[in-house]
């Protein structure tokens, strides 16, 4: 999960229209209001592309338009639009509203949980001209009553969920709670974060950038022995950091949070996993002097 910086007002100007033609069915039909896909689709679903670098909000997956499939883009609800923790007057708010694949959302539907469910928002209404409508201030997800709910679920585009999450270093590809936090266990729980398919291809990344430096490694000492200059250490090498450390800090990569992770703690995760010490010594010279170049330019 990565944190989002999304300005939740002005509201875009679609999404507006949306929720104004709507208003009055939405407050009848409360939760029975039907709420069109279409709609979403229509009005803010390339400002969340471009936001989130069309991936989920929850697990970083890389989003399509393949109609059914379970990494389909969807405009998510953070907090529910429908069951018994409804917010229903949440349903065409712009902070409440972000990308999810299926399977994040697919538990995720109705289980909104609050540490105090008395302090659930009820819904907000002011009076204008004579008549009751949304009061739209007080549907921000950083207003004072939703904060003060302080709810389970980490939410992207208020805080870095990264601060509350982690990846186990003994079981590569798994979340863990980065704090002892309740809020932490609730999301990697709610959002399935380390689902087989996930934690797999969070794994994946990984064995693939220790094969590759292994074999460049083995590839090196044939060539030239110990006789390498520092030259040939950096162009051998270059091409699979390049990879490893901008994949990390680019945002559109998919899943690169973990592979951030990777990078903070390559002694532990790459050197250490190469035998032969002199071996060992050459990835290290490698990587320092990768380093180095990333930083002076
Ligand atoms: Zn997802």
């Amino acid at each position: 999960m990565r944190k989002i910086d999304k300005k939740f007002r002005p509201i875009p100007e679609k999404l507006k229209d949306c929720f104004q033609e709507r208003q009055e069915n939405l407050l009848k039909k409360e939760e029975l209001h039907q709420f069109d896909s279409q709609c979403y689709n229509s009005s803010i679903k390339e400002d969340l592309k471009k936001l989130y670098h069309n991936k989920c909000a929850f697990c970083e997956s890389k989003l399509n338009e393949i109609p059914n499939d379970s990494y389909q883009f969807t405009v998510e609800h953070f907090r529910p639009k429908k069951g018994t923790n409804s917010y229903f007057w949440l349903g065409y708010e712009w902070s409440n509203l972000m990308p999810s694949c299926q399977k994040c959302n697919g538990k995720k539907d109705d289980n909104f949980r609050l540490p105090n469910k008395r302090k659930k928002q009820k819904l907000p209404l002011k009076t204008e001209n004579g008549q009751k409508i949304i009061d739209l201030e007080r549907c921000r997800a950083d207003g004072e009553e939703l904060l003060a709910e302080n709810p389970f679920l980490l939410h992207p585009e208020l805080e870095n969920p990264m601060d509350f999450l982690a990846f186990d270093i003994n079981k590569l590809g798994y979340f863990i709670e980065n704090i002892q936090n309740k809020r932490a266990k609730y999301t990697i729980d709610l959002c399935q974060l380390n689902r087989s398919d996930l934690w797999e291809k969070r794994k994946k990344i990984y064995d693939n950038f220790l094969t590759e430096l292994k074999d460049k490694l083995v590839e090196l000492v044939e060539i030239y022995g110990a006789d390498y200059t520092e030259k040939e250490l950096k162009f051998g090498f270059h091409s699979i950091f390049k990879k490893m450390y901008f994949g990390a800090i680019e945002e559109q990569t998919e899943y690169c949070s973990f592979r951030l992770f990777l990078i903070e703690n390559f002694e532990i995760l790459f050197l250490e996993k190469i035998e032969a010490d002199e071996m060992k010594d050459i990835l290290s010279e490698a990587f320092v002097l990768f380093l180095n170049d990333v930083e002076i330019n």
